[in-house]
């Protein structure tokens, strides 16, 4: 479900996370591995203020690993650790305790030195819709208990889930909004599934795919769809749209007297994409 956000729902989500906040340790903060910036929260910083945060790089099974390294240098010269996984097969889901636990190795080193015996950190996730908060809540869990669903009116009754001993993370992720206002950054959500289409032209999006990929991953494209030539000018939109109906040609999305439907093709590109069958492609570099 998409949640249609109104500032009146931006506001409330935000009050949602500093309630959570004030009964937490450390923040564990979702992007997308294929757009990292792009989904992100633009008030994140702010409105975290100053907790210890892990970022983490979901989806990383659909993300260029070269690019995704590329990411966590980028995060790593800001001060921030980060850590790609894959919630959904589970990779890497393992290295987050110890990670968390780092964050948070000062404040046990300190009780220890007075003598108390240091309870588990309390950790929260947070994220904007669809980016694998709850699928990360239940593999943690190691069993499904977080509901998907994004429901930022609706208020649970906090519980905490064990990871391990050592862990204590919240039942409900915080919910962040995505920064859509950039129509560029709405073209990157709406190609990843982070936003539904029906915001955006269908057409529009597999033509911001297409443009990418030629540009970044040429030789992928090329093969795949049994390209001959590729156009050099992709700002220019005829050539782009040429590479989409040699796809949709490719694909047979053919109407009556032999004419591509461009709508079809949208359809497969966008498809492929997110399914992962074009390979592993990243819509943003830093
Ligand atoms: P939430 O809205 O942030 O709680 O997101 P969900 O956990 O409901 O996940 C949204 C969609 O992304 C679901 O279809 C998940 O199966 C999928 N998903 C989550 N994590 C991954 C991942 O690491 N890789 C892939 N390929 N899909 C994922």
């Amino acid at each position: 479900m998409t949640i249609q956000w109104f500032p009146g729902h931006m506001t409330k989500a935000r009050r949602q996370i500093e309630e959570k906040l004030k009964l937490i340790d450390v923040v564990i903060e979702l992007l997308d591995a294929r757009i990292p910036l792009s989904s992100r929260n633009p008030m994140v910083d702010e409105i975290l203020k100053g907790k210890p945060r892990l970022v983490l790089l979901n989806k990383n099974d659909l993300a260029d690993p070269q690019v995704t390294a590329e990411w966590v240098k980028y995060f790593a010269d800001q001060g921030l650790p980060a850590l790609p996984i894959d919630a959904a097969n589970g990779t890497h889901v393992k290295e987050i305790l110890p990670r968390v636990k780092q964050l948070w190795a000062h404040k046990i080193e300190s009780q220890l030195r007075k003598g108390i015996n240091p309870r588990a950190v309390r950790a929260l996730i947070v994220g904007i819709p669809n980016v694998g908060k709850s699928t990360l809540i239940n593999q943690l869990a190691g069993k499904k208990i977080a509901a998907t669903g994004d429901k930022p009116g609706v208020t649970k009754g906090q519980q905490w889930i064990k990871v391990g001993t050592e862990m204590d993370l919240l039942d409900t992720p915080g919910i962040l909004w995505p920064k859509f206002e950039d129509q560029m950054v709405g073209m990157r959500l709406a190609a990843t599934g982070a936003i539904k289409e029906e915001l955006l032209h269908l057409d529009e999006i597999a033509l911001f795919v297409v443009k990418y990929m030629v540009q970044h991953y040429g030789a992928g494209i090329q093969e795949r769809f049994a390209i001959q030539e590729l156009p050099e000018d992709m700002e220019n939109i005829h050539e782009v749209i040429k590479v989409m109906e040699a796809i949709g040609r490719k694909r047979g999305a053919i109407v009556s007297g032999g004419k591509v439907d461009l709508d079809k093709a949208s359809l497969i590109i966008i498809r492929e994409l997110r399914a992962g069958k074009m390979g592993r492609i990243s819509l943003e570099k830093p």
